[in-house]
């Protein structure tokens, strides 16, 4: 590389050297120039039409990569913009991220009222690993290293650096040196606690191990894939644990979720914290006379909650499940009280339950039915399997129904709303899935992945303008609107006049006075038409024909994105409990 003669030239240098292939942003003054640098050094830049589902997007392509996702931005309202992922990123815990952001000259001071100006540093110190604005120009390159290291060695989260106008324009002094950053040192346990946990596991009369995107995130699906065979231990994915191990495997109890949970005497939590997806570890989800074992990289997070802190082991996965291999040596657990057998009853009449929900058929369609064919038809057109699909979900009822409907059979091939439950994060994810698996080489699999995301309308709205953003980088990503006209379950007097593409008469006000509910959206919304004016393809779908067809033609257009505008019943099939607070059961 030649030596650089600006700031914004250092900076590119510093993120190839990181061996950065790719950043997601939007720019603005002052970072054209720094955007301009990267794309001439052969960095991509992927242009977004707002900053929230740019860094959304860098965070997840952090998950899919393991290593950071780059976001760059303007300052001010651009970083509060991106904030949105930097809270997404922390919170999620296994999805590292490198804010970059421009901001004024550094002889603006903190309060003089310069264009964009606000004090990001002290705005984001609270909310990152590590956010530095560089005390010179030439120590840029040291503080892109240092956050971006930060980002995801140790407990993966986000590293910001500060781009002062006057940096970014300005010409080194001297020489700088630019290095990298190698893969972050695996640690593993202490040898007293996994002998410990061993025991545990060994005593354990209803054993069960968690399976969390801590260990998706971790990579640890060799690992597991052995450890699980070789202990016979049944398991539990948890939304995006799902694929670690296939979904098909035989020691899968997802669909004995509430069995497994209420009667397991010894779990193991592997890359999954103790929150509202696991019902906080507690009664009457769990057992209350339980022990709870836990292996997570944060210390910090051991021993929360419920876990007995004798059998947390602070360590990286892979490492870890290793070394509890070998304390185990040849020992496989045998089931002396119907545990397995507890465990296929709930499986078969839960599958049966799920089975007889999806042959009913009726107008309008049902979620159960219209995801089982979409499912089919998904598998179908793939060559018979899951292998190369990459599902992303949100929206309460469309990402809680869909989990267990589409199955996976790879780690790392399910996003979703994740820690947070943030709705919005659909589009940027599917774009950060589709440049991570089909532009890059980063995610180490080489077969063409599609990705599908299955988006609530209430969530698909947050983001829509995102639809521009897959034209424009042809990228030929299925969105599914599962649209019932509203938030949650919408409003049972919203179910659009069959026969219609619109409710038309309205004499007694009584779809007007629907719309006037919190929960209520407009289900004639034309999502389809909408993406076509933005530069995709799209269908409006009501019945099981035109979604055969629709599906067919979107999977064979290659330019762009298809977005299927699926009109399904609301008001039922779907609930208005607040499962989240772990009160109901539910179908993660
Ligand atoms: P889930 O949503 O699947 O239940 P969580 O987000 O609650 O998962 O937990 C993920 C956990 O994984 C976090 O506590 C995080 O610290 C941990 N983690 C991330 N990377 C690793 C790793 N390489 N080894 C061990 N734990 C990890």
């Amino acid at each position: 590389m030649a030596s650089p003669t600006n700031g914004s030239q250092l900076i590119a240098q510093s993120l190839k050297s990181l061996n950065v292939q790719v950043i997601f942003g939007i720019v603005g003054i002052p970072v054209i120039e720094v955007a301009e640098a990267c794309i001439a050094l052969g960095i991509k830049f992927v242009s977004f039409r707002n900053e929230q589902a740019a860094s959304y997007a860098a965070s997840a392509y952090g998950f899919l990569t393991g290593r950071p996702g780059v976001c760059l931005v303007v300052g001010g309202p651009g970083i509060l913009h991106a904030m949105a992922g930097v809270g997404n990123s922390t919170v999620n815990a296994t999805f590292p991220m490198l804010l970059l952001a421009g901001s004024s000259e550094t002889s603006a001071g903190p309060t003089k009222g310069a264009f964009q100006q606000l004090d990001a540093v002290a705005v984001l110190t609270p909310h990152t690993k590590l956010a530095v604005r560089p005390p010179s120009l030439e120590q840029l390159p040291e503080s892109i290293r240092d956050a971006y290291r930060t980002a995801f060695w140790g407990r993966p989260g986000v590293g910001f650096v500060d781009l002062p106008a006057d940096f970014i324009q300005g010409t080194p002094k001297e020489v700088v040196r630019i290095a990298a950053v190698d893969e972050q040192p695996k640690t593993g346990g202490s040898i007293a606690r996994i002998s410990a946990l061993a025991n545990a596991l060994r005593g354990a009369k209803r054993p069960l191990i968690v399976v969390g995107k801590g260990a998706a995130y971790a990579r640890a699906e060799d690992v597991l894939h052995s450890f699980i065979n070789s202990t016979n231990i049944p398991f539990l994915p948890t939304p995006q644990g799902k694929g670690v191990l296939p979904d098909s495997h035989p020691l899968n109890v997802a669909t004995a979720r509430s069995v497994a949970l209420r009667g397991a005497d010894v779990v193991l939590l592997l890359g999954a914290r103790l929150n509202w997806i696991l019902h906080f570890g507690e009664a009457p989800k769990w057992s209350p006379h339980v022990r709870i074992a836990q292996v997570d990289i944060s210390a910090e997070e051991l021993g929360r909650g419920g876990a007995d802190p004798t059998l947390c082991v602070a360590g990286d996965i892979t490492e870890v499940v290793s070394q509890l291999s070998a304390s185990l040596g040849r020992w496989r657990y045998t089931d002396s009280s119907n545990w397995n057998q507890q465990l296929s009853a709930s499986t078969v009449k839960n599958l049966a339950s799920a089975a007889k929900k999806a042959a009913i058929v009726k107008l309008p369609l049902s979620y159960h039915r219209s995801f089982t064919l979409l499912k089919d038809h998904l598998e179908a057109l793939s060559g018979g399997s899951s292998d190369d699909l990459v599902y992303v979900s949100e929206g309460a009822n469309t990402m809680d129904i869909s989990r267990s409907i589409f199955s996976v059979s790879k780690p790392r091939q399910r996003l979703d709303a994740g820690t947070y439950a943030t709705m919005g994060v659909g589009l940027g994810y599917a774009i950060a899935a589709e440049i991570a698996y089909n532009h890059t080489h980063e995610t180490g699999t080489t077969s063409r992945k599609r990705i599908i995301a299955i988006e609530g309308d209430s969530a698909f709205g947050f983001s829509l303008p995102e639809i521009e953003t897959m034209s424009r980088y042809k990228l030929p990503i299925i969105v599914i609107v599962v649209n019932n006209g509203g938030v949650y379950r919408g409003t049972s007097d919203n179910s659009p006049s069959w026969g219609t593409d619109v409710w038309e008469a309205d004499p007694e006000g009584k779809r007007a006075n629907a719309l006037l509910t919190s929960t209520a959206l407009g289900f004639e919304t034309a999502y389809h038409t909408v993406a076509e004016g933005l530069g995709g393809r799209g269908w409006r779908v009501k019945d099981e024909e035109e979604l055969a067809v629709a599906i067919k033609q979107a999977w064979e257009y290659g330019a762009g994105p298809s977005v299927i505008n699926l009109i399904i019943e609301s008001g039922s099939e779907t609930k208005l409990e607040f499962n989240w607070l772990g009160k109901k059961d539910s179908k993660l």
